[in-house]
């Protein structure tokens, strides 16, 4: 079971990054703006032009994905259920959480599903999207304090 101060951690956190990534969104919308405006500048060449787009859009898509799973946590965290994992119902431990407050599963259910999405990822390669290794959806440095 998670204390009060764990759980006050865990929802500041999870605020701080849901503010960053709205931020990042507008950044996003902005960008998509100004390539609106230059659209016929015939200084940059058009292929670039359309990768730059479907990066930006690809990003967009990564940062919808992120919020999503912030505002599950967010939920979760309110209902008092953020600390099982969804697949054994185990507790998944406060330091697990609080160095990855979007995680869902405990470390040894994570660990089984790496290695299912590694061996999945070898078939698929070269086609979408790989799959997103949840190491990364938070930014580094939130388990050296
Ligand atoms: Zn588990």
């Amino acid at each position: 079971m998670l204390t009060d101060s764990e759980r006050q951690r865990l929802r500041e956190a999870l605020a701080l990054e849901r503010q960053r990534l709205l931020r990042n969104a507008q950044e996003g919308l902005s960008f998509a703006m100004n390539r609106e405006r230059n659209v016929g500048r015939d200084s940059i060449d058009e292929s670039t032009e359309e990768e730059l787009f479907s990066t930006e859009l690809r990003l967009r898509d990564r940062e919808k994905w992120l919020l999503g799973k912030i505002n599950s946590a967010i939920e979760r965290l309110e209902s008092g259920t953020i600390d099982e994992c969804e697949e054994c119902g185990e507790p998944i431990g406060a330091k697990r959480l609080l160095a990855r407050p979007v995680t869902t599963l405990c470390i040894a259910c994570k660990e089984e599903r790496e290695k299912e999405e590694a061996s999945t990822a070898q078939g698929a390669r070269g086609g979408g999207f790989a799959p997103e290794p949840e190491e990364s959806t938070l930014t580094p440095g939130t388990s050296d304090e």
